[in-house]
């Protein structure tokens, strides 16, 4: 390697509060076209916006969950351009006073752990969208996004790598869901990110010269376009060409990005404070307030996962990608009394269900409860784990509690030993040849006999007391 790439993410997310940031207009996607906006969010003439308290809350409670320090005093700014789909032909959104700053997340790399600072979160308006397929010669606009909270999170250029910059993505992600301020739906475009690449040779110091490509919407396109880049870049100054600052569009289709437009410079756009919009302020109680607000994030999850319930990394991982996964697990693991045995069951037997049915953790059509049943009945042998497993499909298929489903079919586990007993001696007389050469000291006959009880108690038999009477039997024989 040549070349140190150097990459800076500037992470934009959609929070999910009810209104719009400066009007009463609904934050929800989609809609008919220009069906979700008012003369506030249309950019009228005259009109006046009315800052969310809700939007500006859940920025500090995201900066919280980003390691941030939270500004007691910030306020808007006015970032003036002309686009299509930004009516009032400014956004207002934060410049030198965000509402966090210095923060960051650690991520896990193959040389081990990396901090990636956070330099900044500040608050603005989404703009519109622009439809460009109805019409050969025209655009539509479509206002309805216009207005929608957004919060932006711009790293430090301390990311390296593809891989890299798709952790930390991921990590960010996670730590917005958990804190409920955003639902994150990237194919919906409530995340998305602006990606900053340059590269410099190794040896030196001074960062090279970035190209910018913008919102970029999943994190397997975010990878892709920086790998593309470094590639790009690299062939470029191997030629002893050099790289222009610019801003490029990615284009995932094709796996390609071309230039949009030379790269514009703070000053081109003329910010100055907000003038309709009073200043933010906050009391270190306020904070506190909304630190204690915070929900449980993923991380301190993990730690309870893998120290507490003895749950292996892999697997507390998994049970975390998503916060209704986690809380399912959460509630079956109470029910259950045995966390570790209820992740186990959720891990290998839910999610094999989930992923072949293509069902979300959201749409699990029984309550965490009854899992928790079924798995005490299960850890308690009352019912034999193969039949749990048979129990589960049938909760998936039919939402009936897990009792309901056991005496229907009969699996409850015979406690009755003698029931068992007899049916041992039965197939013991039945397999004679099997019990001699048992008796010649062929083990392997053994679990051949084993096999043959269970099927004989049709799944219901303890098989740690089938083996019990089994043995017991043999051993009488052997005398
Ligand atoms: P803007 O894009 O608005 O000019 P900044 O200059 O603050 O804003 O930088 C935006 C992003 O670009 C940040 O995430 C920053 O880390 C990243 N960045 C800055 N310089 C470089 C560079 N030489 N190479 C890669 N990323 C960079
Ligand atoms: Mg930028
Ligand atoms: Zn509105």
């Amino acid at each position: 390697m040549k070349y140190i790439p150097t990459i800076g993410l500037e992470i934009h997310s959609e929070l999910s509060t009810k209104s719009k940031i400066f009007c009463d207009c609904p934050v929800s996607f989609g809609g008919e076209p220009n069906t979700r906006c008012c003369p506030v969010c249309t950019g009228m003439p005259g009109t006046l916006p009315v800052l969310n308290k809700q939007a500006v809350e859940y920025t500090v409670m995201a900066g919280l969950a980003l390691n941030c320090k939270i500004n007691e005093f910030s306020k808007m700014d006015r970032k003036n351009y002309f686009y299509p789909d930004l009516p009032k032909a400014y956004q207002i959104s934060q410049f030198d006073l965000p509402i966090c700053k210095d923060g960051g997340l650690t991520i896990n790399t193959p040389d081990g752990e990396k901090f990636i600072r956070i330099e900044r979160i500040h608050l603005e308006e989404d703009a519109g969208k622009l439809l460009h397929d109805s019409y050969d010669r025209y655009s539509l606009a479509d206002y309805n996004r216009c207005g929608v909270p957004l919060i932006e999170i711009v790293t430090k250029p301390d990311l390296s790598s593809a891989e890299e910059a798709r952790e930390f993505v991921e990590k960010v992600r996670l730590m917005l869901l958990y804190s409920g301020v955003s639902d994150c739906r990237m194919e919906e475009g409530s995340l998305r990110a602006d990606v900053n690449v340059s590269i410099r040779p190794v040896g030196t110091d001074e960062l090279g010269t970035r190209t910018e490509m913008k919102n970029i919407n999943s994190i397997k396109a975010i990878a892709r376009a920086i790998d593309y880049e470094i590639e790009r870049q690299t062939e470029l100054l191997d030629e002893g060409k050099k790289i222009t600052q610019e801003t490029r569009r990615w284009d995932d289709g094709k796996g390609e990005s071309k230039s949009l437009r030379s790269k514009e410079n703070a000053h081109d756009y003329r910010y100055f404070p907000e003038p309709d919009i009073v200043p933010v302020s906050f009391t270190s109680e306020d904070i506190e307030k909304l630190r204690k607000a915070l929900p449980e994030l993923p991380d301190k999850r993990f730690e309870r996962y893998t120290k507490d319930y003895g749950i292996n990394e892999a697997d507390a991982n998994l049970l975390l990608t998503s916060v209704s996964l986690s809380d399912f697990f959460e509630a079956t693991a109470a029910e259950s009394g045995n966390p570790k045995t209820a992740a186990n069951f959720i891990v290998v037997e839910v999610l094999r269900r989930l992923n072949d049915s293509c069902i979300t953790p959201e749409d699990i059509p029984f309550d965490a409860k009854l899992l928790g049943r079924l798995i005490k009945m299960m850890d308690s042998d009352e019912i034999t784990s193969n039949n749990a497993k048979k129990v589960l499909a049938e909760m998936f298929e039919t939402s009936k509690e897990p009792e309901a489903i056991i005496a229907e079919k009969g699996y409850k586990v015979i406690n009755d030993t003698s029931e068992v007993e007899n049916t041992v001696k039965e197939i013991l007389s039945n397999n004679e040849k099997a019990v001699a050469e048992y008796l010649e000291g062929k083990e392997k006959t053994f679990g051949f006999l084993m096999g043959q009880c269970s099927r004989a108690l049709a799944g219901r038999g303890n098989p740690k007391v089938i083996q019990e009477i089994l043995r017991s039997e043999l051993n009488k024989l052997k005398s």
